[in-house]
């Protein structure tokens, strides 16, 4: 048997025909750039996460970047995250010109460590991108009273968590402006790059569409000097039409993730769930011992794995210039050895989710009997 990590072609064959002609009426529309699909799409998104104002971009790195822009973040400005995520979200900080600042994370979830930020505050500070990584909610309320009691704003990356709950509360409307990446293998995922913002906030998401769309008042008159990023049509369209099987494939995920918890439990560390959250699951990441040597004869059994992420950001050469060192960031040195991303989303089957288990608990049990476990 075959488990690929993911499988957007299983998706594309489900829901064919809905896409195909989503595609058609956007070229017989020429509605390219913008225009009335990427409207739709932003209208029907705001509506499903509970929010005012859905600004589409052209991927998830851009709105970091475009959402530190419109808060005004700039040189000599800091902004904290956290050491386990995707480069794209320090990315966005620099590029905004503002210093990088990161956390250590949770031993239990891997999101940021809410004990560890505010010794990390200084007068600079501005903003606080906590990210919800794996589609597991960061603890936003204690996010939320450090950034009242210091005055920062918080921007959350939820790239990777579109659908995910904390406390009945859609993740994307909890901070002052979130930020969503549609790449097209995160849980919603377009056929292409593709992002967006969304806020409540109707000042910062006029600054923010100004500033993807070239710092426009109208075609040719600018206010000021942005960039240019903004969601095509065909994208919008596509997403637009996955988006209403959203819910059904996260449910899947959840359901597969269950699967997994309860047929791997006693032979390796399973996720932790903090309470009153709606996990959906974009990754399942493990702890194992002896990772790289599971993941070699999980490959030769057809099963493909991966690593989120095999190192942590502040180790990365790309931070070299920070001075980071391994006891700087405990938790994320310890686990970058020993976390593992199993294959899930919406269209796995219960057979290709025991074989994965059956596999597994195979590999660990004759690891053990030979003693080098
Ligand atoms: C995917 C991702 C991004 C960046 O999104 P792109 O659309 O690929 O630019 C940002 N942050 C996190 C946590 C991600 O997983």
């Amino acid at each position: 048997m075959k488990i690929p990590f993911v499988d957007l072609k299983a998706q594309y064959f489900s829901i064919k025909e809905e896409i195909d002609q989503a595609i058609s009426n956007v070229i017989q529309d020429s509605a390219f750039i913008g225009g009335k699909y990427a409207k739709v799409f932003e209208k029907n998104f705001a509506n499903y996460l509970g929010v005012k104002n859905c600004i589409g971009v052209g991927n998830g790195t851009d709105a970091l970047y475009i959402t530190l822009k419109a808060l005004g973040v700039f040189d000599g400005d800091e902004v904290i995250t956290v050491a386990n995520t995707f480069i794209a979200t320090s990315e966005a900080i620099t590029m905004s010109g503002a210093k990088v600042v990161f956390v250590d994370c949770d031993k239990d979830t891997y999101n940021i460590d809410v004990d560890k930020i505010e010794a990390t505050i200084t007068s600079n500070t501005k903003a606080i991108i906590p990210v919800h990584l794996y589609g597991q909610p960061a603890e936003m309320d204690e996010i939320r009273d450090i950034a009242k009691k210091h005055n920062l704003y918080v921007v959350e990356d939820a790239a990777q968590a579109h659908g995910s709950e904390y406390q009945g509360q859609r993740i994307g409307t909890i901070g002052d402006i979130a930020c969503f990446s549609f790449f097209p293998g995160k849980n919603l995922g377009a056929y292409g790059d593709a992002g967006a913002i969304v806020t409540n906030n109707d000042n910062l998401a006029r600054k923010a569409r100004m500033f993807a769309n070239h710092g426009r008042i109208e075609k040719y008159n600018h206010e000021f000097e942005g960039t240019n990023s903004r969601l095509d049509g065909l994208q919008a369209a596509v997403l637009d039409v996955k988006l209403k099987h959203l819910d059904k494939w996260i449910e899947r995920r959840r359901t597969i993730a269950k699967m997994y918890d309860a047929g791997l439990n006693d032979i390796v560390i399973t996720p932790s769930v903090i309470s009153d959250v709606k996990h959906v699951y974009h990754l399942y990441v493990i702890r194992i011992k002896d990772r790289d040597r599971v993941k070699e004869l999980l490959a030769e059994k057809g099963i493909a794995t991966g690593i989120h992420y095999p190192i942590p950001l502040p180790f990365l050469e790309a931070y070299s210039y920070l001075g980071h060192k391994p006891e700087d960031f405990p938790v994320a040195y310890s686990m970058k050895d020993e976390i593992l991303s199993l294959p899930i989303h919406g269209d796995m089957t219960d057979e290709q989710v025991e074989y994965v288990i059956t596999n597994l608990k195979d590999i660990v049990n004759k690891m053990y009997k030979k003693g080098n476990a």
